[in-house]
């Protein structure tokens, strides 16, 4: 019988409670150490968990074979070289979602970072702690053990490295980045890639996130789009028709 039966409001507002509790005082060992166990893997070599106290921790939730994991893997191995050569202090912890060790060992093959040793128990337990409902899922633990977010996949999808740290704080400046940098476009052109003119529109002129009909990533806020089609991409993706660009030069 679970711990909440019966369901009365009194007991569920204590569990909900106890939950808020175990999460505010949330650090990076308390997450990733158990009976004992106080390292993660680094390919072979063991890494203290202590040596990841005040970085900024993704915790990444995938397994094999997952075809939309390894296309986010190899995405995250990209931004996660570029944020190390800046000398970020970023790092990522797999964490396997995998039903064997076998496919947990292939998966950590494909990473360059670092991974919690294969325990299926414990993951599921880590996973179920941070309510993740599918995978990939990147959760971003901040210097100070708290999370920051459990967005990180979109995030990195929308900005790469840029991104990084993953605080509210950034993502507001990128969003003034972006509406800097919308300036330039016109408010509405002729795509080479649709028979219908497109209209510049933001988040709040009926943009909101989408899939970029030209690129096939993720795009949010500032948006090319054909609404009686659905047909939305980035601005960045816009390519104007050869008559007209030829016309201009
Ligand atoms: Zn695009
Ligand atoms: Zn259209």
């Amino acid at each position: 019988m679970g711990r909440a039966f019966p369901f009365t409001s009194e007991r569920i507002a204590e569990l909900v409670e106890e939950e808020r509790l175990k999460h505010s005082s949330q650090t990076l060992e308390m997450l990733l150490s158990i009976e004992g166990r106080d390292y993660v893997n680094n390919h072979g070599k063991n890494v203290k968990l202590s040596n990841l106290v005040g970085k900024t921790v993704g915790l990444y939730f995938s397994a094999q074979p997952c075809p939309p994991c390894v296309k986010f893997t190899a995405k995250l191995a990209s931004v996660y070289a570029n944020l190390r050569e800046k000398n970020e202090n970023f790092e990522v912890v797999f964490v396997s979602m995998d039903k064997n060790i076998d496919d947990y060992l292939q998966c950590f093959d494909s990473m360059p970072w670092l991974a919690l040793p294969y325990d299926e128990e414990f993951s599921r337990a880590l996973a179920r702690y941070f309510d993740v409902q599918e995978i990939p899922t990147l959760v971003i633990i901040g210097p100070d053990g708290k999370t920051v977010t459990k967005e990180g996949r979109n995030l990195i999808n929308l900005h790469s490295e840029l991104a990084f740290p993953f605080t509210e704080l950034q993502l507001r400046l990128l969003q003034e980045k972006q509406n800097e940098e919308a300036k330039a476009y016109p408010s509405s052109f002729d795509h080479v890639g649709h028979h219908h003119v497109l209209n510049l529109v933001s988040e709040k002129s009926g943009g909101g996130p989408y899939m970029c009909c030209e690129c096939n990533e993720q795009g949010l806020g500032w948006a090319y789009q054909c609404l009686g089609c659905g047909y939305e991409i980035h601005l960045k993706c816009g390519r104007e028709g050869e008559e007209e660009s030829a016309g201009k030069k």
